[in-house]
């Protein structure tokens, strides 16, 4: 059995450091293998992909409970919400990309201009090569596993980096990937933000990351050494409009279990509501409502409630709980990591709620007369992943959808957009950069190499010097 490479390391990160440790010597010998692994030329060969496609799947397949287990032990994840989030969409991403991989591989062929014929174009993706996979915690086996399902099937080799902080999944990751693969073709490190930057010192031919806005803009950094490009899969702060004649009851029920999944920890969780005045009581009757349908009495007490996955996390949520006016939930326990479903009335731009992604179970409530104002309101922020509207009226959606700028936009409904692998998933501006899911994820490990090849036959000699023996009449035409 390959066990996957695995560097813990303890020490602060500094260069001198780097030169003498045995991590680094480690590291470096492992990066060695994996380029010579891709210099080899192997993963080019397409039957190769499909087969590591087939492995990644039965091995995750086969390992279905201890990964259902560690993600119970790393954030109480209900084994339903983990099973569809974390593993179902993996096994769509890898069926849909061992479908289609033979049709995204084929080289396209395009047409020359007139002045370069004769001459063949076509268009051929290639592997970037050796790249570096960087994952969150909150969806911590689906968010590392989906971006290699686009590496493999693109044809690079990759290094994985888990997230540290959900240490029970990364620790089952690395065995899945250690006992399924060579360890030249695909390794995973674990370790925390020293490991990531000793891995982000040596030139990777790709980085996908995943995770928030200021960790992103370390990695945007670190790539820019060595020219190295990147896909940024950010957060931010997702709105959700609901107009004054959207289906409420329909919109209550979606927004309490987009907002409340994972305990509010999802990069596409709607971050704030913002609600036409007309319809504000009735709905937030409606979200109490099922809030209580959803969780119980006691939220505490319910199997499909999750937890907050640290105490840093655990504290920076309760700390945004003292802004505005709880009208529902607000209690939290810090010997359970337990924060209440809350919703949060009469908050304004300046206080804290507003000024960070939230990424916990706090929804606070802005409202609205004009529907201009509430756009006014998203603009004001950073580009956020995702936007989402309910409204039964055409004309409404519209005016959301082309009057803003998001990642993505899901209307009369929340979060669930991410499992379409035909809609490219990613951010844009604050939120992030590339996208990945479905031929978008192929397109993202892919370089689109362009090629021409001319006929030997005819070289018209006009564009050699001396330009002025050969070009006399043009020449004389373009200087007037
Ligand atoms: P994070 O940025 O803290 O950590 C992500 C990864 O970066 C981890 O592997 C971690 O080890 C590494 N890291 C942390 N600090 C670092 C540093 N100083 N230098 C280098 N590497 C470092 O993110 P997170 O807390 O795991 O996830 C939460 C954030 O991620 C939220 O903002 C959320 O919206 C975002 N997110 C986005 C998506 C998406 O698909 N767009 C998905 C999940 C999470």
């Amino acid at each position: 059995m390959n066990v996957a490479h695995r560097i813990k390391t303890n020490h602060k990160y500094t260069p001198e450091l780097r030169q003498v440790s045995k991590e680094t010597i480690l590291l470096r010998s492992l990066l060695q293998k994996s380029r010579e692994f891709f210099n080899s030329g192997k993963t080019r060969d397409i039957e190769f992909r499909l087969a590591q496609l087939k492995k990644l799947r039965e091995a995750v397949s086969a390992n279905k409970g201890q990964i259902l287990k560690a993600l119970g032990d790393d954030l109480k994840k209900p084994g339903f919400e983990a099973y569809t989030s974390e593993i179902g969409m993996l096994f769509q991403e890898i069926d849909y990309a061992s479908a289609h991989l033979k049709q995204w591989t084929r080289h396209r062929t395009v047409g020359t201009p007139t002045a370069l014929a004769p001459a063949k174009s076509r268009i051929v993706p290639e592997p970037y090569g050796m790249v570096l996979i960087i994952g969150p915690w909150n969806y911590p086996f689906q968010l590392t596993m989906a971006p290699l399902v686009g590496a493999i099937g693109a044809g690079n080799t990759a290094v994985v980096k888990p997230s540290e902080l959900a240490p029970a999944t990364s620790e089952v990751l690395a065995g899945i990937i250690g006992a399924a693969f060579d360890a030249r073709y695909i390794t995973v490190v674990q370790g925390g933000v020293d490991i990531t930057h000793e891995l982000l010192v040596e030139k990777f031919d790709y980085i996908f990351f995943t995770g928030g806005t200021e960790i992103g803009k370390i990695i945007l950094q670190a790539a820019s050494n060595h020219l190295t490009p990147v896909t940024l899969e950010l957060g931010g702060k997702s709105p959700v409009i609901v107009d004054k004649d959207a289906s409420l009851d329909m919109a209550a029920k979606k927004i309490v279990w987009g907002k409340f999944i994972n305990a509010g920890q999802t990069c596409l969780a709607p971050d704030y509501l913002l609600v036409h005045h007309e319809v504000k009581s009735e709905l937030l009757e409606r979200i109490k409502r099922y809030i209580h349908e959803f969780y119980g009495d006691n939220p505490k007490q319910s199997k499909s409630y999750g937890r907050i996955v640290n105490e840093r996390h655990f504290h920076r949520i309760t700390r945004l709980l003292r802004s505005g006016a709880k009208i529902i939930g607000g209690r939290a326990d810090l010997s359970q990591l337990y924060i209440e479903p809350t919703v949060i009335d009469e908050v304004t731009l300046n206080q804290p709620l507003m000024k960070e992604e939230i990424f916990g179970p706090i929804l606070p409530v802005m409202t609205y007369r004009n529907l201009n104002d509430a756009l006014s309101i998203v603009k004001s922020l950073p580009k956020p992943l995702a936007l989402y509207i309910f409204s039964n009226n055409k004309k409404t959606v519209e005016q959301v959808t082309s009057g803003t700028s998001s990642g993505g936009v899901c209307v009369n409904d929340l979060v669930v957009q991410i499992g379409n692998y035909y809609l490219p998933y990613g951010g844009v501006g604050a939120s992030g950069m590339g996208a990945y899911h479905g031929k978008a994820s192929f397109d993202t490990f892919s370089h689109y190499k362009s090629i021409m090849i001319r006929s030997r036959f005819i070289d018209i000699p006009r564009r050699y010097p001396p330009y002025e023996k050969r070009n006399k009449g043009f020449l004389r035409r373009i200087s007037g």
